[in-house]
């Protein structure tokens, strides 16, 4: 299977949440894959998908609505963890694909969970952490979180925070300033 380089996949998820610790007999489950298909060439987004999941091992809290604000009845009707992924290698072509998304979360999610569900890990192992990326690439003295660095490149947010596949889209624009307007500082806003 060639490895390609037109486009990165953009990825982050939500899942279920809590204030504090999950209940009794309840773990934290992907209920949405946002992603967003960002074109090396035009260095543009060019498609987006917000994936609902169900989850079979707990339920959405009000606590993750008010977070996310995706509710119970709106993952009812998504479907499982395991057609997510083979969405994710048939559509997006993820097995071959460079992906990224802000921070580790997002991965370890899918590896812990790829591997409860026994599911085959959907990803190619060519990973871009963007957080620790813009941290490196800026001279940071600590890596920030996604809406500082909407801040510090003078982008504005778009859509929803929390919402996966809004936060896919604006990392995939953080991402696209990192690669190809380098020459773009934020100096004069760091401590
Ligand atoms: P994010 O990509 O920042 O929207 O976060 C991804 C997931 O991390 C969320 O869907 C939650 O499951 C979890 N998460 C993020 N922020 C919090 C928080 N303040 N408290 C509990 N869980 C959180
Ligand atoms: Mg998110």
């Amino acid at each position: 299977m060639s490895r390609k380089i037109d486009q990165i996949l953009v990825i982050d998820v939500e899942a279920t949440c809590w204030q504090g610790k999950p209940p009794p007999r309840q773990e934290s489950e992907i209920i949405e894959i946002g992603v967003c298909l960002l074109d090396c060439h035009s260095h543009s987004v060019v498609k987006t998908e917000s994936i609902l999941v169900k989850p079979e091992h707990s339920t959405v809290s009000e606590f993750c609505t008010e977070l996310t604000t995706l509710t119970q009845e709106q993952v009812d009707q998504g479907i499982s963890f395991t057609e997510a992924c083979e969405r994710l290698q048939k559509r997006y072509l993820s097995h071959q694909r460079v992906w990224a998304s802000y921070g580790e979360y997002d991965k370890n999610q899918f590896q812990k969970q790829c591997q409860s569900f026994g599911v085959e890990y959907p990803f190619d192992s060519r990973h871009i952490n963007v957080k620790t990326w813009l941290a490196l690439a800026h001279s940071l003295q600590k890596e920030v979180g996604m809406l500082k660095a909407l801040f510090l490149l003078k982008l504005s947010l778009q859509g929803t925070h929390h919402r996966g596949v809004d936060d896919a889209a604006n990392i995939a624009r953080i991402l696209s300033q990192l690669l190809w307007n380098q020459d773009r500082r934020f100096n004069r806003y760091l401590d």
